[in-house]
């Protein structure tokens, strides 16, 4: 059950890319992001205890590198069927400090839904409102 916010096409290409992608203990997660100019971009995490970084980040990096610095809407999907997983603490700052009014699809007791990135993270820290202002 999904509410009618949730981008059907950008759960359907992360788990396809969780299903077909992921491999043994380095790529568990697939991610696909929507960007403001309709295309979507994929990604897996590149796990490594020193802290290889989370299918989401992966994400912000190749999309970057695409030239898409504007997305809109996340989501991040389990391999082995694990469905829609929500972003970790850290996913949930980076994400908001990048793209403020990025919306994440998440999985609730009601299904999944598309939420602000900021619904994630309430009463945050802000990295840009903490900045020295830049002198002129
Ligand atoms: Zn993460």
């Amino acid at each position: 059950m999904h509410t009618p916010d949730v981008d059907e096409e950008l759960v359907a290409v992360a788990t396809e890319v969780a299903r077909t992608r992921c491999r043994g203990d380095n790529h568990t997660m697939a991610a696909a992001a929507r960007a403001a100019d309709g295309r979507i971009v994929t990604g897996v995490n590149a796990y490594h205890f020193t802290g290889g970084p989370c299918a989401e980040l992966v994400v912000v990096g190749t999309a970057a590198a695409q030239g898409a610095y504007d997305l809109r809407t996340i989501v991040a999907v389990g391999d082995r069927d694990r469905g829609v997983v929500p972003p970790c603490g850290r996913c949930r700052q980076a994400l908001l400090d990048y793209f403020p009014a990025l919306d994440v699809v998440v999985p609730t007791p009601a299904g999944l839904r598309a939420v602000p990135v900021a619904d994630l993270l309430p009463h945050t820290y802000v990295w840009a409102d903490h900045q020295p202002d830049t002198p002129s």
